[in-house]
């Protein structure tokens, strides 16, 4: 429908028949929303099941009725302006009451602030507020940001609203980051795009649930243009140091551009270089020796041929499950070495595109995508939070760590055995033996289909080593035309291999023990005063969820960081250790309740002594709260 609002509500028909493309869950909560009526989400209420399609079950007679109702309200609500007005909307105690009949389970009230600030998201966005303090001032602080990925950009639009002061290096020729840098065949997202997005600047063209890396990289860019950032961004520069002065009470960042060496000097860096950027050969001995191609998937070889090839992919995580359909359909023979299988889900969503009446739905029906996106936030992360955790007391801990899990396992296991079920030697390859969300959980991307072709070949032996010739394995030696590494990136070694010294001559990797990033609240670090990480230690979403999410969550931390040194005019701010040894030892302790850390699941998610360096612990609603607002008692100032 090319329609706005207020012409489509005067087509009755028109409007039903898009209004019946969307999820009649999200419209009921709309409808409930807009009127305080809390009758409509009970007449769903018994029909509604998690997880990732609400409305399935509804039957269709009321799905007819709330459609008529809400375009009746919308009707009588909305002006010419396609503005709503007459709202009567629902008081905050029935918000959690509404999400739990959106999501099909009970979502306790303290989700009531953080729901508030994802509905709202007009000019004056409460997660806007220091924003708005901030601009009074006439003097500001400068920033440096390090990288101009999905971090970088988010804290250049922010700081560029707050007008302070920035200028971001980015090593790369354009921005993106990740999302520029992987270009691999079937390179794309696996969380739902409708919260893989800026809540301020949600995108109603994604043509996919789960967009490919083309679209987010346009996304991206769009944002960059759309808020003026290229003018603020220094290409082609790579940093190489930072370094703390104390007497200055500046940062010193030495770039390096055409082969010339220069330094910046700012009072505060973001480094926003993100935990997935530092690809991974596999340590196979002998790998170095290999006189054919090797491509990593995050650095492709765009002029390699693979028509026709016969090729070795190794590694079968996210990226492998992504890129090795893509090769089977070109190559004449792919071999997969499988070290580990992952746990693969199947979702229904994961292929599909939206219709044309389901975008004209985010797009226009009120606070539709905001709905939308709060039943996503529970459906991909918050939902499966506790079936993440250990319960001590159950019986089947090799294969998994509570009830819910087990009921995933098995849901899993039926689909494998629904595509390779007469395949008994196929079947044992691919179950593993961990539980469930231990390592990353992929979703199914026609993998077992593909395992099925006559030109696969999933090989489980050891690699023993690799030399000019090919893979040795325990039992064979393999000849390729190429060898395509999916092995994944060196996330441990966080913000290496930029040299970062702080006070005292202090380098960040030796605080850090190399492979033993820490920081408070993922944010802040001891001894590196004025210095903030986005996407920083043990800040990645390992479930589900959304790395922007929680990006916003962390600029909103540093700009209310930045509010604190401008109220109380400080020029520096250092985190007390005390601060960063209590929350690394309260993440700790959780993380040893939750899957990661459970004695049969190795990942990059663990450091060499096994640490969870990576991941966040926490629910969605505890990081937003840790972050709302940084505790002045937790940091030493200086003027
Ligand atoms: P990964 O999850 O670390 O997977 C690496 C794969 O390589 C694993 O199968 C690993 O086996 C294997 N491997 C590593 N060293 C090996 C060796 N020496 N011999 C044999 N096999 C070896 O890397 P990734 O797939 O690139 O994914 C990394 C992260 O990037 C993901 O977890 C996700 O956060 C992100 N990502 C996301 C998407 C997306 O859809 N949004 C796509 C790609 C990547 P083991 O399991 O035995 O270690």
């Amino acid at each position: 429908m090319k329609l706005n609002l207020y012409d489509a509500l005067q087509q009755p028909s028109e409007i039903i028949e898009v209004l019946n493309e969307a999820d009649i869950a999200t419209l009921t909560l709309v409808l409930s929303y807009i009127t305080s009526d809390l009758s409509y989400i009970d007449k769903i209420r018994p029909f509604v099941k998690g997880a990732f399609d609400y409305s399935v079950n509804v039957p269709r007679e009321i799905s007819r009725e709330i459609i008529i109702k809400l375009i009746k309200e919308l009707k009588n609500k909305v002006n010419k302006n396609n503005n709503l007005t007459k709202i009567n909307m629902i008081e905050d105690k029935y918000l959690s009451q509404l999400m739990s009949v959106g999501v099909g389970t009970e979502v306790p009230n303290e989700y009531i602030p953080m729901m508030k600030e994802e509905l709202n998201f007009g000019n004056n966005s409460p997660r806007d507020s220091y924003i708005e303090n901030i601009k009074k001032y006439n003097s500001k602080p400068d920033v440096v940001i390090i990288g101009s990925g999905l971090c970088g950009i988010l804290a250049g639009i922010k700081l560029s609203k707050a007008k302070i002061p920035f200028t971001i290096i980015e090593k790369n020729d354009s921005i993106g980051g990740t999302w520029y840098e992987n270009t691999y065949p079937g390179c794309g997202v696996d969380t739902p795009n409708h919260v893989y997005a800026y809540s301020f600047e949600p995108s109603y063209e994604w043509e996919e649930f789960y967009s490919k890396r083309d679209s987010i990289y346009k996304y991206l860019k769009h944002c960059v243009n759309k808020y003026n950032l290229n003018n603020n961004i220094k290409f082609n520069t790579t940093v190489k140091s930072i370094e703390y002065n104390e007497k200055l009470k500046k940062w010193k960042t030495l770039i390096i551009h055409d082969d010339k060496i220069s330094t910046l000097d700012s009072s505060i860096i973001i480094s926003a270089v993100g935990q997935l950027n530092k690809p991974s050969l596999p340590d196979i001995q002998g790998i170095r020796n290999y006189n054919k191609p090797i491509i990593h998937t995050a650095k492709w070889d765009k002029n390699y041929n693979f028509k026709n090839k016969n090729i070795a992919l190794i590694g079968t995580g996210a990226s492998g499950m992504q890129v090795a359909p893509e090769l089977a359909k070109i190559t004449k023979k792919l071999t997969i070495f499988q070290r580990t299988p992952h746990w693969i889900i199947s979702n229904p969503n994961y292929h599909r595109k939206l219709t044309d009446g389901k975008k004209w739905v985010l797009e226009n029906i009120p606070y539709y995508a905001r709905w939308y996106r709060l039943q996503l936030f529970w459906g991909f992360c918050d939902g499966i939070h506790e079936s993440l955790c250990k319960d001590p007391n159950w019986n089947f801990s090799e294969r998994s760590i509570n009830q819910t899990n087990d009921r995933f396992r098995n849901n899993m296991i039926k689909h494998i055995e629904s595509l390779i079920g007469s395949n008994k030697e196929l079947l044992n390859k691919v179950i593993p033996n961990y539980p469930p969300y231990g390592k990353r959980m992929l979703m199914d991307n026609n993998w077992f289909e593909m395992l099925n072709r006559n030109n696969v070949a999933l090989i489980t032996d050891k690699i023993n080593f690799i030399n000019s010739k090919g893979i040795t394995t325990n039992k064979n030696t393999y000849d390729f035309d190429a060898i395509v590494t999916a092995t994944g990136f060196n996330a441990s070694k966080m913000i290496w291999p930029i040299e970062v010294i702080g006070k005292k001559g202090i380098n960040l990797q030796d605080y850090w023990e190399k492979d033993n990033p820490k920081a408070n609240l993922g944010i802040t670090v001891p001894n590196f005063p004025n210095f903030f990480i986005m996407y920083g230690p043990n800040t990645n979403l390992a479930h589900g969820g959304s790395i922007v999410f929680h990006g916003e969550c962390q600029i909103r931390y540093i700009l209310g960081c930045i509010n604190l040194l401008l109220e109380n005019k400080y020029s520096i701010m250092d985190c007390k250790t005390e601060v960063y040894e209590k929350y690394n030892s309260k993440l700790d302790k959780q993380h040893a309740q939750m899957v990661w850390t459970h004695h049969k699941v190795d990942s990059w998610y663990r450091n060499k002594s096994g640490r969870v360096t990576t991941n966040s612990p926490w629910r969605l609603v505890d990081y937003w709260s840790f972050t709302k607002e940084p505790k002045e008692k937790d940091y030493i100032f200086s003027k």
